[in-house]
């Protein structure tokens, strides 16, 4: 049995039954009601005989609720499918089949993404107001109830996180309970130092692991977390100033508008203690800037959904490291694989595989997929792969070159658009860009660049492909330049590049 999220839970309830759990506008929920919530959740589940390692699935934007139900079920042992409110239906519905879910837990703004559902599937609405939905209050077991107990196995599906997408279709990553458990203990958890008096400011959807690791960091150590709704970077430094914020998730393009916000610095943050990182490509000098303007530490990490390798760079300690995602987590171990699938020679550049106790199950009907996702060293351990490319420095902080599926095979040269990306950044009036690989008859592939400019910038395509050219190695020369107004990004800042290439629509030699 793991120490799970949930009895740690039930722990700070008896210890602290007034300290609040979870903060949500004027909702609030103390560690005693929510534990009691969580026992209604739990008993509803095992009335409705939902079996331990069975799973249920929530689509809804962060709440209460929504965290209770997630926390409720882990105490019944059933592991949860969190789905994106913002996929389109048709995805959302494929994504529910595969969970095998027969509950779904949806909001007034997801309850018309599952207009046809499959005949079976119980549809439970969070907020009570969501039409065609059992209002939850209803659904719940009476007040009081007591589920059985469950003490779940390192081996259970804790739950099941669909991939990003960002390289492909979605993946369910099913995360055992003793993955949870393993970042609650080791990992980054000594770093980013989470207490009973934590107060964790979360801004992205729990649907996405990198919230989680800081929801479950919270609230398995007692703290308390506050949610919001969309980002908006006013209410975004309100809350913080209000609730006194120790600690904070955030993404790369958060830190980006937040450092642009003219008032930023009118903002009392001094309450913070840690501020986390991670999930895209976060620019050194951006690091820097937040390190000289907001008090408390940064921590940024390397890691996937699928777990393996986890790196940890810790900004304010090692400000000439910020161009890297620093050294690997305590207890993980990370290799790089050359294009024979070989350890690469010390010094060399390679796919990043990690191992740690920390790692997925596998992707939930996709055996082909994980088996390409596993790599074995001569000893049979199991490491995952990460289609990351990088390379370790002399100091052995690990320096990330590109995703290997981004990478463009022009004219039979390997090409990484971040290079290309860093040099095209240099122009003063770039604000923001992204190179892919189009289809070129001459070279196979060839890179072409999105570029968002900054307000006021007057600078055309064709003066910038030559500004960019000239600088450029001869093989990294960019066969186009397109002006954009922002770039598609997921919830959680990763640029959509594949949304940039189906979207391309010039002609290459
Ligand atoms: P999919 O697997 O569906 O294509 P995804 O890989 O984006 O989606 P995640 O597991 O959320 O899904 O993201 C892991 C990836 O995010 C890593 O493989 C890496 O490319 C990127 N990443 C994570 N942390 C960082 C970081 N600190 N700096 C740069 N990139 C990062
Ligand atoms: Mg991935």
């Amino acid at each position: 049995p793991v120490d799970s999220v949930a009895l740690r839970i039930a722990r700070t309830a008896a210890q602290r039954p007034q300290h609040r759990a979870l903060l949500h506008n004027d909702d609030v929920l103390t560690y005693a009601e929510l534990d009691a919530l969580m026992d209604r959740i739990a008993a509803a589940l095992q009335r409705d005989g939902i079996e331990p390692t069975g799973r249920i699935a929530i689509c809804a934007t962060n709440s209460n609720p929504y965290a209770a139900v997630y926390l409720g079920a882990l105490r019944a042992g059933v592991a949860v499918a969190p789905l994106p409110p913002s996929a389109a239906p048709a995805a959302l519905a494929a994504m529910l089949a595969d969970s095998g879910a027969r509950h779904l837990f949806v909001d007034s703004g997801t309850a018309a993404s599952f207009a046809e559902l499959p005949a079976g599937v119980r549809r439970i609405a969070l907020d009570d107001a969501a039409a065609g939905a059992e209002p939850l209050s209803g659904w719940l077991a009476p007040e009081g109830a007591k589920p059985a107990p469950v003490q779940p196995l390192a081996g259970w599906p804790f739950n099941v996180i669909y991939s990003s997408g960002t390289t492909g279709t979605p993946k369910g990553i099913v995360q055992p309970f003793g993955m949870r458990a393993a970042q609650l203990q080791g990992g980054s958890s000594t770093l980013t130092a989470y207490g009973p008096d934590s107060v964790t400011l979360l801004s992205t959807p729990l649907y996405s692991n990198t919230t989680l690791v800081s929801f479950f960091s919270t609230m398995g150590n007692g703290g308390t977390t506050v949610f919001m709704g969309k980002f908006d970077v006013a209410q975004y430094l309100a809350l913080a100033e209000r609730h006194r914020m120790t600690h904070t998730m955030l993404v790369p393009a958060q830190y980006q508008r937040l450092m642009a916000y003219p008032d930023f610095d009118k903002f009392d943050l001094s309450s913070t203690q840690v501020k986390q990182c991670t999930s895209a490509p976060f620019r050194a000098e951006l690091k820097a800037e937040v390190l000289r303007r907001w008090p408390g530490r940064l921590i940024e990490s390397y890691g996937m959904t699928e777990g393996g390798g986890v790196c940890i760079l810790e900004c304010d300690r090692y400000p000439d490291k910020l161009h890297t995602v620093g050294k690997p987590a305590p207890k993980h171990q990370i290799l790089l694989l050359d294009d024979e699938g070989r350890p690469a020679r010390p010094g060399e550049q390679g796919e990043i595989v990690g191992r740690s106790g920390a790692m997925m199950t596998g992707y939930l009907n996709l055996p082909e997929k994980t088996a390409e996702a596993v790599w074995f060293d001569e000893h049979g351990n199991r490491y995952i792969r990460t289609g990351d490319v990088g390379r370790f420095d002399a100091d052995g902080f690990l320096q990330l070159v590109d995703r290997k599926k981004d990478m463009i095979i022009s004219g039979g040269f390997n090409i990484y658009p971040s290079d290309i990306e860093a040099e095209v950044r240099k122009h003063p009036d770039v604000a923001d860009v992204s190179v892919v690989g189009v289809v070129s008859e001459r070279w196979g592939e060839t890179p072409v660049a999105f570029v968002v400019l900054r307000d006021g910038a007057a600078c055309d395509a064709a003066t910038l492909l030559g500004w960019a050219n000239e600088r450029l190695g001869k093989m990294q020369r960019l066969a186009d330049v397109r002006l954009i107004d922002e770039l598609p990004r997921s919830a959680i800042g990763k640029v959509l590049k594949r949304e940039l290439r189906d979207a391309y629509d010039g002609q290459i030699a």
